[in-house]
């Protein structure tokens, strides 16, 4: 007895195509049998996590036969006092995707429309199509987002509007007045998620800090991460602010064990360790302006990116470079999935990191 269980799903889920992640080093190793591969391709923190965390790590490990705390007090506690916000506008999460994900499954349904931008985060389609709402996609502007077509696109059918600022994979932003303008035309129905998964690396004096907008605007999510900038991509903790209704209603949605007990204690360790944090900073200032210089003296044009990685457009198809990177034990992200084929995106790595990807760059071209 055999069935046709594609068939089975809903409309939404039949349109998904799987994510398409940043290719494991092992797996690269595997493949080509070599070893000393670098992996510049998943927008992590090239400086593996921080030693306050491996010891605060360490000290939980009497406790993993236990739940972990369901309301994470104490990252909800370190949040609250290190951000100036309540405790009851917080809901945690299993990596910020998974806020995103419970924010279309609390606002989004088939009858409802969710708005984002062409070349905007991955994870956008799939929450909105999981849930089998119906994606309404803005063209980018310059490789940004359009606020002013996506304002125009707003329908009484709209539950959810998904920003990212700086956006992944193109690394660009929107400021201010550009952000308030929005906002101000916004209906208070449709709740708008500012995604600010790249927030601590963002120097520019007119990048606005969602956080400072939720008094004024009660539609208005900011989500943020512990994966990036804090270097815990492999443990999954993130996490959205918003008016406590929302976050209520989030929270009732959310599975109640959402967020591990190391990742709750990990992240806590992160969040006081100022001096890590800084460095992640700084090191990715210098790595972002090394790979700027690198690439414009091989004459190649890139999209200017205040985030933690870099998109190269080669303006011809990418898939061949690609694998001549690969060979030479660089692991970079192909993006022809966001419809971006003559583009590669490179995280900022170690110092010797950028150079060896731009001396394979270099070879390959
Ligand atoms: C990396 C990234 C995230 C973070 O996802 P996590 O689930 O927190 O690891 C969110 N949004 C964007 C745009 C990203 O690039």
């Amino acid at each position: 007895m055999s069935c046709d269980y594609f068939s089975l799903a809903h409309s939404g889920v039949q349109s998904l195509r799987p994510y398409q992640p940043g290719k494991p080093i092992e797996e690269l190793e595997r493949e080509l049998g070599i070893s000393g591969i670098i992996k510049l391709a998943s927008n992590e923190n090239p400086s593996g996590p921080a030693e306050s965390v491996c010891s605060a790590l360490s000290d939980v490990m009497p406790d993993l036969s236990r739940y972990p705390d369901g309301n994470g007090f104490m990252l909800k506690s370190a949040l609250r006092d290190k951000l100036k916000i309540k405790a009851e506008q917080i809901t945690l999460g299993n990596g910020s995707n998974d806020i995103l994900d419970l924010l279309a499954r609390t606002f989004a349904d088939p009858g409802k429309e969710v708005i984002f931008s062409e070349y905007a985060f991955a994870v956008y389609p799939i929450v909105t199509l999981a849930v089998n709402a119906t994606p309404v996609v803005i063209p980018a502007q310059r490789w940004g987002h359009d606020l002013d077509a996506m304002v125009n696109a707003i329908s009484d059918k709209t539950a959810l509007i998904f920003l990212a600022n700086p956006n992944n994979p193109t690394g660009t932003y929107f400021d201010k007045p550009i952000f308030e303008t929005f906002m101000n035309k916004v209906p208070d129905h449709v709740v708008v998620v500012l995604d600010e998964a790249y927030f601590e690396y963002v120097e520019e004096a007119d990048y606005p800090n969602g956080l400072a907008y939720l008094d004024r605007y009660p539609n208005l999510v900011v989500t943020r991460t512990f994966s990036k900038a804090y270097g815990l991509a492999g443990l999954r903790v993130g996490y959205g602010v918003s008016n406590p209704d929302i976050a209520d209603l989030l929270n009732r949605v959310r599975q109640p064990f959402n967020v591990s007990l190391p990742a709750i204690v990990a992240a806590t360790a992160a969040l006081n360790d100022a001096a890590y944090l800084q460095r992640s900073v700084e090191m990715n200032r210098r790595g972002l302006a090394q790979l700027e210089r690198g690439l414009s003296g091989l004459g190649l044009g890139y999209i200017p990116s205040v985030g933690n990685f870099i998109t190269v457009d080669f303006e011809k198809d990418a898939t061949e470079l690609d694998k001549r990177l690969l060979k030479k034990g660089v692991i970079v992200r192909p993006v022809a999935n966001y419809r971006m084929p003559s583009c590669l995106r490179v995280s900022v790595g170690l110092a010797e990191e950028n150079e060896r990807f731009l001396s394979a760059l270099k070879e390959s071209l």
